[in-house]
């Protein structure tokens, strides 16, 4: 059994500044992590292979300093790394990304085996999009299982995969045929901490590094900026609201006192409000 975990190096969003003239997001000083989610998906993976057996690969396609990411993946238990990392590959949208892992996700099949399991997570901290996951299983033409919280189980004599999978108002219980892509949200599992047997593992370990080429990638239009329609133009914080908060003095009122207040107040600024809330009471 075979599983490739996609994962992104992602700036650490509790550290992140926002330039104050070009509102731009500041990156540089800012420490990097392994995107939430996809610590998520590497937990269910391993899971997964420690009870089956088999190997998890993790893939990244980055600038070279993304193997920080890699080995860091290597020391919760993964069993290779490959970065996917070339000059091509810069200012890609999620058309290109989910192009060039697909590609990737391809070769590593061929390296080393065929993948029953892809997966990624949700979706990342920076651009936010959830488009990758679901771009990679469209190219890979994979059965697609988007917002999964747990692996049920798994019969691979049968080929078959059991998840659950959160949605608006409760859990779905679905069954699907393997191979599969997974799209991963904040699992139930605990994140393990790798052991000191693996850190020194990881310490060690050759990271494979692929350029396009090596990837099996022959269309290079496809990549990078020329392989993406879209553009960020421009990222900005929400401009302040001219308006101040009100404040309700609390020091010696009751909650009852304070109620009234707030909903006296609320009911001045926004009168139509009051007259919605007293005739869907009448009706
Ligand atoms: C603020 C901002 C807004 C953006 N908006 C857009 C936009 O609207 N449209 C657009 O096309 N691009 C957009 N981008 C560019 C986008 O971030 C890149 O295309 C990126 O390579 C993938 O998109 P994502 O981060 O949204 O990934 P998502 O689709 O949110 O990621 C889902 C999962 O895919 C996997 N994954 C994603 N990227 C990689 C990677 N490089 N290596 C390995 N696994 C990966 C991870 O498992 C991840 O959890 C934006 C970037 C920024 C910084």
């Amino acid at each position: 059994m075979h599983i490739v975990v996609c994962i992104k190096q992602v700036p650490d969003s509790a550290q992140i500044r926002v330039h104050p003239v070009t509102n731009t997001i500041m990156r540089q000083g800012v420490p990097t992590i392994i995107n939430p989610y996809d610590l998520f998906a590497l937990e269910e993976a391993l899971k997964v292979r420690d009870y089956h057996g088999g190997e998890v690969t993790v893939l990244t396609m980055g600038p070279p300093m993304a193997e920080d990411a890699l080995r860091k993946a290597l020391t919760y238990g993964a069993d290779r790394a490959v970065l996917l990392t070339d000059r091509h590959f810069a200012g890609s949208d999620t058309l290109a990304t989910s192009f060039a892992l697909s590609q990737a996700i391809a070769q590593i099949g061929k390296s080393f085996g065929t993948p029953d399991i892809v997966f990624t997570g949700k979706q990342t901290i920076d651009g936010d999009t959830a488009q990758v996951g679901p771009g990679i299983a469209k190219r890979l033409n994979l059965v697609q299982l988007t917002y999964v919280a747990k692996i049920a189980s798994i019969d691979f004599s049968a080929r078959k995969i059991t998840v659950e999978r959160r949605s608006e108002g409760g859990t779905q219980v679905l069954e699907s045929k393997l191979p599969c892509l997974i799209t991963m949200l904040e699992g139930t599992a605990a994140i393990r901490r790798g052991s000191l047997e693996d850190a020194l593992r990881a310490a060690r370990s050759e990271i494979v590094k692929w350029n396009a080429a090596e990837a099996g990638i022959e269309d290079m239009t496809k990549c990078g900026l020329r392989g993406s329609p879209t553009v960020v133009k421009r990222v900005f914080a929400p401009t302040p609201r001219a308006e101040k908060a009100a404040q309700i003095d609390t020091t010696e009122k009751t909650v009852r006192d304070v109620a009234d207040e707030l909903v006296t107040s609320i009911f001045t600024h926004q009168p139509a409000l009051e007259h919605e809330l007293s005739s869907s009471r009448s009706a």
